[in-house]
C-alpha cells in the first residue's frame, strides 16, 4: 500500500485528493459492497457515482455488449443515442426537449454558461457563496467552496444561500426570504451597474456542498425570477442531485416547482461510465446551434448512451426511487432520535437518499454553539475504521455527508445508523472527559 502510495504521488502528483489519513486501496466492489486489497469489505454510505449500485451486471452487459458491437464517434447515425435522448427528455418538463450530450459535470456546466452569455449578450453570474460546479476555466473563476487559484471573476457575484437548519434557524421564514431575495437584487444591481449584465443563475438544488441547505419555501422561485427578469437563464445544476436521488422527484429543481432554462448532469448518469448532458429547449438551442459548430468526440457515443439506457431501466425495474423515499424518511427519523441522546448534533439534512447533520462543539441550544469540524472529521475516521464509508461537506467542514448508492437496502441503511450510534457514543464520552 505505501509502496502504491508514492507511486501515485511520483506519477499523479500529491495534489489530486486522497479519502482518510490512511487511504484504502480498493480492488472491486459489488452493489453497495466495496472491497479492499486487504481483503476488508466497506459498506458504501458515500459514493452518487454508482447510483443503481457498484458493478450492476445490467450496466456491465449494457458496455460491454454495445462495446464489442459498434463505438463511434458522434458523427453517424444511431438509433442506440437517440432512443436514449428520447427516454431521457421523458424525464424532465417540457419546454426542456433537446438534450446536448457530454462527458462530465463540467464539461456540461461549462456548456450551459456559453449557452447563456450568448443567449443574453452578457456574462454576469451569480451563484451560491460556498459551492463547486468544475474545473474548467470558466468554472475555475466562479468557484466559491474550494480551491481555485484565479479567484473570482469580476463578472461572478456570490450570495449566500439561506439555511434554515444552519445560521438562520430560529428566525422567522418569511423575513430570511426577504433578505435573502434583496441580496439577489443588491448581486444584480451590482451586475448591471458594473457593466457586465445577467447571464445566468448556476445553482445545485441541493445546495450540496454549501451543506445540504433548507431554503425558505419560495427562495428558488424567487431567485429563478429575478435573474429571468434581468435577462439571465436559470441553469440547475443536477449533477449531484438528479436521477432521483432525493426520492421526491426526478429532477432536484422539480422539488422547488421551478423548471430551468437549462439543466446540467453527470456523476451518476452512466453508473461510472463518463458522460453529462446539458437538456434545453428547443428555441434556446436553435439559437446556440446555428452560430456555433457543436462536436463532441465522445459525449453521447453509443456505448455512453447503453450505459445511460441501462441506468434508467435498472431505476424504473427496481424501484429505485421509491427506495430513496422509504429509504429517506427512515433515515430521517433515525436521525431525529439520535439527535435526542446527542444534543451537539444538527437537524437532519438532505433529501431522499442525501443525507447529512452538522457537528457542533456542544448543544445546539447552549450559548457559542460553534461548528466542530475536528469532531467531524474523527467522526469520518471512526466510521471508516468500523467498515462504513461517509465524508463531510460545508462552509465549515463539519457536515456529515451520507449518499449510498440508491440500491441500497433498508437493513444496510440500518448499518449506517447503527455504526453512527456508536461512533457518536464514543464521541460523546470523549467529549465529557
Ligand atoms: N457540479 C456539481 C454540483 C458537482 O458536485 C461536481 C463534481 N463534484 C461537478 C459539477 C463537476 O462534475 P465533474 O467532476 O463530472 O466534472
Amino acid at each position: 500500500m505505501a509502496d502504491l502510495l508514492q507511486r501515485r504521488y511520483s506519477t499523479l502528483g500529491p495534489y489530486s485528493p486522497l479519502f482518510y489519513s490512511q487511504p484504502i486501496e480498493f480492488v472491486r466492489a459489488e452493489r453497495v459492497w466495496l472491497t479492499a486489497r486487504d481483503g476488508q469489505r466497506y459498506l458504501d454510505g458515500y459514493n452518487n457515482v454508482p447510483h443503481v449500485g457498484h458493478s450492476h451486471p445490467r450496466v456491465v452487459e449494457a458496455i460491454a455488449k454495445q462495446a464489442a458491437t459498434l463505438n463511434i464517434h458522434t458523427r453517424y447515425l444511431n438509433d442506440r443515442v437517440v432512443d436514449y435522448a428520447e427516454n431521457l427528455l421523458a424525464t424532465l418538463d417540457r419546454p426542456l426537449d433537446r438534450i446536448i450530450f457530454t462527458n462530465s459535470g463540467s464539461e456540461s456546466n461549462d456548456l450551459a454558461l456559453r449557452i447563456a452569455n450568448q443567449h443574453s449578450g452578457s456574462r454576469g453570474l451569480l451563484i451560491s457563496d460556498f459551492s463547486y460546479h468544475g474545473h474548467t476555466q470558466a468554472l475555475a473563476v466562479a468557484t466559491t467552496g474550494l480551491v481555485a487559484h484565479e479567484g473570482l471573476g469580476a463578472h461572478v457575484r456570490p450570495i449566500r444561500i439561506p439555511d434554515m437548519d444552519g445560521p438562520d434557524a430560529g428566525r422567522e421564514e418569511s423575513e430570511v426570504l426577504k433578505s435573502s431575495l434583496a441580496e439577489v437584487d443588491g448581486a444584480i444591481s451590482s451586475l448591471q451597474e458594473a457593466g457586465h449584465g445577467v447571464a445566468a443563475v448556476l445553482f445545485d438544488s441541493l445546495f450540496s456542498t454549501e451543506g445540504l441547505n433548507r431554503v425558505p419555501e419560495g427562495y428558488v422561485s424567487g431567485l429563478a425570477e429575478r435573474v429571468r427578469q434581468a435577462g439571465g437563464l436559470v441553469i440547475g445544476d443536477e449533477v449531484q442531485s438528479g436521477f432521483g436521488r432525493t426520492g421526491r422527484s426526478f429532477w432536484g429543481h422539480q422539488n422547488h416547482g421551478i423548471i430551468p432554462d437549462l439543466v446540467t448532469m453527470g456523476k451518476p448518469m452512466g453508473n461510472g461510465h463518463p458522460i453529462g448532458a446539458v437538456a434545453l429547449s428547443a428555441p434556446l438551442l436553435d439559437e446556440f446551434g446555428p452560430r456555433n459548430m457543436y462536436f463532441n468526440t465522445f459525449g453521447g457515443n453509443p456505448v455512453s448512451a447503453a450505459a445511460g439506457q441501462a441506468v434508467l431501466d435498472v431505476l424504473a425495474e427496481e424501484r429505485l426511487i421509491e427506495g430513496a423515499v422509504a429509504g429517506g424518511a427512515a433515515i430521517q427519523t433515525a436521525l431525529r432520535e439520535l439527535r435526542r441522546d446527542y444534543p451537539w448534533i444538527g437537524p437532519a439534512k438532505g433529501a431522499g437518499l442525501f443525507f447529512g447533520f452538522e457537528v457542533l462543539d456542544r448543544p445546539a441550544t447552549e450559548a457559542g454553539a460553534a461548528p466542530d469540524p475536528a469532531r467531524t472529521k474523527e467522526i469520518v475516521e471512526a466510521m471508516r475504521a468500523r467498515n462504513v464509508l461517509i465524508s463531510r461537506i460545508g462552509r465549515n467542514d463539519n457536515v456529515l455527508k451520507m449518499r449510498p448508492p440508491l440500491a441500497i437496502r433498508p437493513d444496510e441503511l440500518a448499518m449506517i445508523i447503527d455504526t453512527l450510534a456508536d461512533v457518536l457514543a464514543a464521541a460523546d464520552t470523549l467529549a465529557r472527559r
